[in-house]
């Protein structure tokens, strides 16, 4: 199979001494064909996918550990590089290609990366460009930034999912533990075991490692097996038909101990307990009581995922 080789249309920089080369598959081998709109100043290309960055191998250097090492004197001079035959036409595309790379210091082959995800990478390096983090490309920066050590990349991206942590608690608990990121994985967790089985559901949920899996499983298992009726207290000073008006505190004690219901709405039901009382005195005693009751055991009254989260037993720790 003839391999095509185009520019990238995004990091192509004359003055770059590094081509990335990124191997195109056969499919993409006609996908923007000839059409380099990139900037002209790069010294390295890079090739990938059939692609090439010319890049500049002083920043990719001191963004990148992995790519300090590659481009240093002793390594990339056992580097093998890319020879494209000449066209038999002096002026094709090809030519002109083949004469940028001769004058590329490094030529690096990057396998088993998309084209994109190497532009995102290099747009994330270069100053150029601000790439904001979102759910949609956290996962490819976290990727890149691990597999070719770019602390900076890795760290933004860790600022993200502690901001974040809490609209998809699951992905970040994944991602926690894949990246090592010991806070964010202990902060998750929370939303996780406060649902667990509906959490299980989700397919990422057998991304998680077994022990993980377990921990979460057994975290719920315990809190659920802390409440039990003879723990609460009894409402002994409000009248039976106040009490009774609200169906037995029984029946919601029983539902928090059930490994499907949602743990921080059972609790947040139990403080509701008084709120349809007939007599104000009875409401008042019910809410006092069971304020007092839920805060003594779960820290504050003022049940919320985040305030839970430093309730003990409520999350489980990275190991
Ligand atoms: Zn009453």
């Amino acid at each position: 199979m003839t391999i095509a080789y185009k520019r990238s249309n995004t990091h192509y920089y004359d003055d770059g001494d590094v081509a990335l080369i990124c191997p195109s598959n056969y499919d993409d081998r006609d996908r923007n064909n000839g059409d380099n709109g990139g900037n002209g100043d790069g010294d390295v290309a890079l090739v990938c996918l059939s692609t090439i960055f010319k890049v500049h191998s002083t920043v990719l250097r001191l963004a990148s550990a992995y790519f300090n090492t590659r481009f240093s004197p002793t390594w990339s001079s056992e580097s093998r590089r890319l020879l494209i035959e000449k066209d038999k036409n002096e002026d094709s595309e090809l030519t002109s290609i083949a004469m940028d790379l001769k004058y590329c210091k490094h030529h690096a082959f990057i396998d088993n990366e998309e084209e994109d995800d190497i532009a995102l990478l290099i747009a994330f390096i270069y100053p150029i460009e601000h790439i904001v983090i979102t759910w949609d490309n956290v996962n490819d920066i976290l990727r890149l930034a691990d597999k070719y050590l770019i602390n900076k990349a890795l760290q933004t991206a860790a600022d993200f999912l502690m901001s974040s942590y809490s609209e998809k608690p699951l992905t970040s608990l994944r991602l926690a533990e894949t990246y090592n990121f010991p806070k964010i994985f202990k902060q998750s967790s929370t939303h996780i075991i406060d649902n667990v089985c509906a959490y299980k559901e989700h397919p990422e949920f057998g991304y998680l490692s077994d022990r993980t899996r377990r921990k979460l499983f057994q975290a719920r298992l315990e809190l659920s097996e802390g409440v039990t009726k003879s723990s609460f207290p009894t409402l002994s000073y409000i009248c039976s038909s106040c009490y009774n008006r609200n169906a037995d505190l029984d029946a919601f004690v029983q539902k928090l101990r059930e490994p499907t219901s949602i743990f921080s709405v059972g609790l947040q039901n139990i403080l509701k307990f008084g709120d349809n009382m007939t007599h104000t005195e009875c409401m008042r005693q019910a809410r006092s009581i069971l304020g007092k009751f839920i805060a003594s055991h779960y820290g504050t009254a003022c049940l919320t995922l985040a305030t839970l989260e430093s309730v003990e037993g409520f999350s489980i720790e990275l190991d």
